[in-house]
């Protein structure tokens, strides 16, 4: 674990609404976006949470207050996406973190100038961070990969590769959207197990995963791999992700070659990077069952031992059309932690280009469904309904097995130790519309 004077827990700012208890943006999370003014033609641009405030990192680009690695740091930041800053590596991204940090502590003496740079969150709207390039979703809760594969295959749930390989597809960036995402229920051909033909039409069983976002900063050159301790040099920050699945488009679609029009019809992500170093107080030590295979040589290392693992409290909630029509607040269906992972991002780094694999900056990883390990924590519906074979109680009196029309799915995330400060993600929410009639 490395952690600095960024990290302290007892930091306060002159930016009074980051230091109430439970605010999701203190002064030691820092994380960032690409925003601009709502309804404005103005240009996105890169900015910093702090409280309930975003600093407009083109503003205090243009300044020029800080030494030069900062400044270059803040020049990519003033770009309508955040990829060059990204790919700038852990360097710039630190210095800019510790300069910002510095500016916003209470008794700073930068906070005239950078008062003049912040908006209010309440008047911005954000856009995806950067330019994902490729995208992967892993696999990577046991948990769900067990109920899952209890559904899909009663006889064979948890395939031999799984606990040596994390596990993952190439997905689809194109329809992944910023939070506030709408989009049509899919289409798409299903077929029951009883029925003779499969039959083309809306999706019946419509699904939320609960996921963490990863995104890549720096990247690797094709043919070289990152080793498992290089591999968070390489993660710039986290965000949340539901990765929208259509579960009746993907038990008739998916073997042999895994998902397709299941997974790409739409994913979307919360608007802020929580910065890998950021999360470094949260981290914890990953471990392996002592029965199960232990990694191999390039997935295993003391320091992952040690710090793989990180305590990021995930939550997933609905609203569905009546409960906006009563005015009555999101439902919570469950809740979990990413410290449950079988594998750790920094293994997933390392499989994903052991091969020689280029990863770029921008790219993205899904961290598949994020289940812990009791029923109740799970991720999705399709294990929360039992395969759609039992009702979820909404508190007003509706029941769902899978998402109806109108319903807004609400995922939260947060880390916090015992009496310390509050890290939060924000949150990613997005609505189904009625599917599209087709022509
Ligand atoms: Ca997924």
């Amino acid at each position: 674990m490395h952690l600095n004077e960024t990290h302290d827990q007892l930091l306060t700012s002159w930016v009074q609404s980051a230091n109430k208890q439970g605010a999701e943006f203190p002064i030691q999370n820092l994380p960032f976006a690409v925003f601009k003014e709502k309804n404005s033609n103005n240009a996105f641009r890169g900015g910093v949470a702090i409280g309930d405030q975003v600093i407009d990192l083109k503003a205090l680009a243009a300044k020029n207050l800080f030494h030069a690695d900062v400044q270059q740091a803040l020049d990519a930041c003033a770009l309508p996406t955040l990829n060059e800053f990204m790919a700038m590596g852990t360097e710039y991204w630190s210095a800019l973190r510790l300069a910002l940090s510095r500016a916003l502590r209470e008794g700073s003496d930068r906070q005239s100038e950078i008062e003049s740079c912040l908006i209010s969150q309440t008047n911005v709207e954000y856009d995806l961070p950067c330019v994902i390039g490729d995208y992967t979703d892993f696999y990577t809760s046991i948990y769900h990969a067990t109920s899952v594969g209890k559904l899909f295959r009663p006889d064979n749930p948890l395939l031999p590769n799984y606990k040596w390989i994390p596990i993952g597809y190439h997905g689809r960036s194109s329809s992944i959207e910023v939070s506030g995402q709408t989009f049509h229920r899919p289409v798409g051909q299903t077929k029951a197990p009883d029925a003779i033909e499969p039959s083309l039409g809306p999706c019946k069983r419509l699904d939320y995963e609960l996921e963490l976002g990863i995104y890549i900063g720096k990247g690797n050159d094709l043919g070289d791999a990152i080793a498992i301790n290089e591999a968070d040099n390489h993660v710039f920050g986290y965000c949340l992700f539901n990765d929208w699945s259509a579960r009746d488009l993907q038990a008739w679609e998916y073997q042999p070659l895994g998902p397709f029009l299941a997974k790409n019809f739409a994913s979307t992500v919360s608007p802020w990077i929580v910065t890998n170093e950021a999360l470094e107080p949260y981290r914890v030590a990953w471990s392996r069952d002592e029965n199960d295979p232990q990694p191999m040589p390039y997935l295993e290392s003391d320091k992952n031992r040690a710090f793989g693992a990180i305590d990021i409290k995930l939550e997933v909630l609905i609203e569905s059309e009546q409960m906006r029509a009563d005015n009555l607040p999101p439902y919570s269906l469950s809740k979990s932690s990413f410290k449950h992972s079988y594998w750790t991002v920094a293994q997933m780094v390392a499989h994903h280009t052991v091969n020689g694999c280029n990863l770029k900056a921008g790219d993205f990883f899904g961290s598949g469904t994020q289940s812990g390990p009791k029923p109740e924590e799970a991720g999705s519906l399709l294990e929360l309904s039992n395969g759609g074979k039992q009702q979820i109680q909404l508190p007003n009196g509706e029941q769902r097995t899978f998402l109806q029309d109108g319903d807004n799915v609400i995922m939260r995330g947060f880390c916090q130790k015992e009496g310390g400060v509050r890290i939060g993600f924000g949150e990613v929410s997005s609505l189904i519309l009625p599917a599209k009639v087709q022509p």
